[in-house]
């Protein structure tokens, strides 16, 4: 386990309410920069280039989109 803020990166788990679900403003074809909110607090979680890195590695599963 990594420490949560040891490098920058898509937060899986809000540090705010732990909250799993996401929400962003924009479709598939938005550009990475996109920010990514949490779905319960509003509280960022990162850019939609960060989570597609974590889709790519096969944990996008864990996700409510
Ligand atoms: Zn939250």
């Amino acid at each position: 386990m990594r420490p949560p803020d040891a490098r920058p990166g898509f937060r899986i788990v809000c540090e705010i309410c732990e909250g799993l679900g996401i929400v962003f403003d924009g479709t598939e074809d938005a550009p990475a920069t996109t920010q990514i909110r949490c779905r319960h607090c509003g509280a960022p979680r990162g850019t939609l280039g960060e989570l597609r890195d974590l889709s790519s590695s096969g944990q996008h599963d864990l996700f409510e989109i």
